[in-house]
């Protein structure tokens, strides 16, 4: 069978696609990391090889809390595309100073709550091309 990129709706992961491969390293061990600029120390939110404040290239990776609390959410029950189970829970979570936008699982839809406490479970997807595992960040009530 052969690979479509334009199907695929995941990342390329691996150390050959991405610089920032070591964001999906420590997410598939259930960590939450970002970037900080070496330059002029911003925390980045997503992880970013190039800082736009000073334009440096240099950065360091720190892991994230973990947990943190649902700065605002929706649901969608409709238009999922194929493969995707609904309804799905799209969250802004508030962690470490930082607006994350991810989705939630584990969930009633029905008894999301701004303000409520989640932590960081990473979702393992489709595997790539070449057979390696891939990880999306999520969220799961804390
Ligand atoms: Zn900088």
């Amino acid at each position: 069978m052969s690979y479509f990129r334009a199907t695929d709706p995941f990342p390329l992961e691996s150390a050959d696609h991405t610089r920032l491969h070591e964001f999906y390293a420590r997410l598939a061990a259930g960590r939450l990391a970002t970037t900080r600029c070496a330059g002029c120390r911003r925390l980045a939110w997503p992880p970013r090889a190039f800082c736009g404040a000073c334009g440096s290239d240099q950065f360091d990776w720190v892991d994230l809390s973990g947990e943190g609390t649902i700065h605002a959410f929706t649901v969608q029950e409709a238009g999922l595309p194929t493969g995707f189970e609904g309804p799905r829970v799209f969250v802004i979570v508030k962690i470490d100073g930082l607006r994350v936008f991810s989705i939630l699982v584990g969930v009633e839809p029905a008894t999301v709550a701004i303000g409520q406490a989640v932590r960081v479970s990473p979702l393992r997807v489709a595997d790539d091309p070449n057979g390696n595992a891939r990880w999306l960040p999520a969220f799961r009530p804390a």
